[in-house]
């Protein structure tokens, strides 16, 4: 078991001591172990904890923050080691749950597309079909005129290709979509749901945002810290760089919380849900500045990269050099991504009712229930889940 701190940034560190389980012949030292130190399992601990319950949480990694995760590289830059995450949502009561462990940096964020030698708004926008085509569309009316006599017609909208297509039409679908969703799923849009490419709809204004929630901001001090400071907490013990399988679970803890992959811990029962997994190229430049916005995306299949990240731009640090990732999708590797199509969708619904069976797991997150989640869902279902424990607990002891 790791001994010493394995993460340590500005301020407080968080120490990861061994012996960590303390047995007393016969008890359970926990009343839950946590699987996963992510947005699900750290959410939950956080909620198990204050309510009394003694909670080990462990993650494979040798960090806690899951894909949220956060540090600074050699030149001392702030960044995503697992790529861009931004905040957003609407949901008031996500975002007070998360700012009692953080404040916050107000951004909204900006994508731009580099196509034909231009750096065009994305999602598509009046100011994309100007750069594009040379065309001044005066108003929303005017954008809404043009799109519709692109858009093709499309009897029944199923997949990624006919949200786009019934929307703005074969062009901008090939020149905006079909190759970065090809790249990034390694599939063609027709064989992914629709909601997958419905996350980026086109506008007729010219908002140049990629989000339009109501809340929109990053951590002030970063994803780590606010996750150190959910975790801090006496009830609550960390092991980092520790594999669930590696656990000697004998007498750990009643319950489990588990926020890996649903298939793993089922031994693939079923056949392995497929994932998508990404690589990432990190550069440091010894410049201040290396592209206008946080996020470039390359929909052109002749860019082996679907997008690159400057992340200055996201946490607002000053700094002489700046740092940069590009973002390659691949087919193995950690699994980043559940992919949103019928017969995986199928595969985990045999999962699902196996799971339905177990009295003493519950699955959360976005590997645990497969589903594309964004942050600040996962919060609302390890909110949610918790609720449902409380409740079902209550009901137990007659309150
Ligand atoms: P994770 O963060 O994946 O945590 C699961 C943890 O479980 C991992 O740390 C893993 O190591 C651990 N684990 C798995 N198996 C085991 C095991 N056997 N033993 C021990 N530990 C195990 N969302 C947004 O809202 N905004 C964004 O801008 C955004 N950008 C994203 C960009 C990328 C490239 C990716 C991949 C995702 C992005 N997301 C974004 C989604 C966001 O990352 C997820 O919603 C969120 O991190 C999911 O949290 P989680 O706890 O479910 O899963
Ligand atoms: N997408 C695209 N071109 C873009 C941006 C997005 O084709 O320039 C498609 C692609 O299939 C992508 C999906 O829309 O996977 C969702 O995009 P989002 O930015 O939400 O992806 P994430 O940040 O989750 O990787």
């Amino acid at each position: 078991l790791v001994e010493e701190a394995l993460h340590r940034r500005a301020g407080k560190p968080i120490s990861i001591q061994a012996p960590v389980i303390k047995r007393s012949a016969g008890a359970n030292p926990y009343d839950f172990l946590i699987v996963g130190a992510g947005f699900a399992g750290s959410v939950l601990a956080e909620r198990l904890a204050s309510s009394g319950k003694r909670v080990l949480i462990c993650d494979r990694r040798p960090h806690i923050g899951g894909n949220a995760y956060d540090c600074q590289d050699a030149a001392g830059v702030l960044v995503h080691k697992y790529g861009p995450h931004i905040f957003h949502t609407n949901s008031e009561e996500i975002f007070a749950y998360l700012s009692r462990f953080t404040a916050w940096r107000p951004y909204e964020h900006r994508v731009l597309a580099s196509v034909a030698d231009k750096l065009l708004p994305m999602p598509i926008n009046r100011t994309t079909l100007k750069g594009l085509y040379g065309i001044d569309l005066a108003d929303e009316q005017a954008a809404a005129e043009y799109l519709k006599t692109k858009a093709e017609p499309t009897p029944e909208i199923r997949t990624s290709r006919d949200v786009v297509i019934s929307q703005v039409g074969s062009h901008l679908y090939r020149t905006f979509f079909e190759g970065y969703t090809r790249k990034q799923w390694g599939l063609d849009p027709s064989e992914l749901d629709k909601s997958v490419t419905a996350r980026v709809p086109t506008r007729t204004s010219t908002d140049d945002r990629y989000f339009l929630d109501t809340y929109q901001a990053m951590p002030a001090d970063g994803f780590t810290r606010m996750f150190e400071n959910m975790l801090d907490h006496p009830n609550i013990q960390i092991e980092a760089g520790v594999d669930y399988n590696e656990l000697d679970r004998k007498n750990l803890a009643p319950r489990t919380i588990f926020t890996g992959p649903i298939d793993a811990y089922f031994d693939h029962r079923f056949g392995p849900l497929p994932y998508r997994s990404l690589e990432f190229k990190h550069e440091t430049h010894d410049r201040e500045q290396f592209q206008p916005v946080a996020v470039v995306n390359y929909p052109s299949l002749d860019v082996p990269y679907t997008r690159i990240t400057e992340y200055k731009h996201l946490t607002g640090q000053q700094h002489r050099q700046t740092s940069i990732s590009y973002e390659f999708a691949r087919a193995e590797g950690d699994p980043y991504y559940p992919i949103p199509r019928p017969e995986n969708q199928a595969l985990y619904k045999q999962y699902e009712a196996l799971a339905r069976e177990q009295n003493d797991v519950i699955f959360v997150g976005r590997l645990g229930t497969y589903k594309y989640y964004n942050m600040d869902q996962v919060v609302g279902q390890a909110l949610a889940t918790f609720r449902r424990f409380s409740a079902t607990e209550q009901k137990l002891n007659g309150a």
